[in-house]
């Protein structure tokens, strides 16, 4: 089964490809992770992406296809794949297609995690972390009970994703309006897209991504 997870930043494509890898024994290949992943061991390439993703802006189209072109051929991929942050352009979606006829693969859907982009910006902007013992936070719905003190070790230091930052959110969101939702209509005529509420909670989006799945797959079989 191949499958990709589109919605704007902080709609959840993280969390729930990793149980859809979980539940179907599928790889979840994850643009962001390889990239961050680059960035933090310091090779060339991860020291070129650095700057662009502290922006919010995209990396270019031909650094994302060469990393993808690497994972979906790769052995642990056979029982299929999810990719997550990927495609994020339309030039990017139509080089997937050229990859994937190549290898004689097929999309088996496409999921839309549908959400309200406003209560995004402001749940991912507000969020920071204790740097010292990584507990979580929150600027309107998670503060620490003594202001400025981490709860649960004490120590006065805190941290935020360079990324997170509203300025830079209010960019990666107009990335998705911008050069990412286009794929949107790409995927609908070709009968493949699916639109799921992102704003559920996490196990009934988990559910109801299962269940347009197994309709996919009805689909599929009548072919
Ligand atoms: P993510 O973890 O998917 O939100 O990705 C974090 C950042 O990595 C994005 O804001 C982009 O700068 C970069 N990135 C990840 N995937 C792609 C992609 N498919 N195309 C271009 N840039 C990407």
């Amino acid at each position: 089964m191949n499958i990709i997870l589109l919605g704007p930043p902080g709609a959840g494509k993280g969390t729930q490809a990793k149980r859809l890898e979980e539940r179907h024994g599928i790889v979840q290949l994850s643009t962001g992770d390889m990239l961050r992943a680059a960035v933090a061991s310091g090779t060339p390439l991860g020291r070129e992406a650095k700057a662009i993703m502290d922006r919010g802006e995209l990396v270019p189209d031909a650094v994302i296809i060469g990393m993808i072109e690497d994972r979906i051929g790769a052995a642990d991929c056979a029982r299929g794949f999810i990719l997550d942050g990927f495609p994020r352009t339309v030039a990017q979606a139509e080089a997937l297609d050229a990859m994937l006829a190549e290898r004689d693969l097929r999309l088996d859907a496409v999921i839309e995690l549908a959400v309200d982009e406003s209560a995004l910006v402001e749940r991912i902007a507000g969020r920071y972390t204790c740097a010292k013992c990584g507990a979580g936070y929150h600027d309107r719905f998670l503060q620490p009970r003594v202001a400025g003190v981490c709860d649960q070790c004490g120590s006065t230091e805190f941290v935020r994703r360079n990324d997170d930052k509203a300025e830079t959110v209010r960019t990666r969101f107009g990335a998705y309006r911008n050069q990412t939702a286009p794929i949107l209509p790409y995927y609908r005529a070709r009968g493949l897209l699916r639109s799921v509420d992102g704003m559920a909670d996490m196990d009934a989006v988990s559910a109801a991504i299962d269940r347009e799945l197994s309709l996919s797959e009805a689909v599929g079989n009548r072919h």
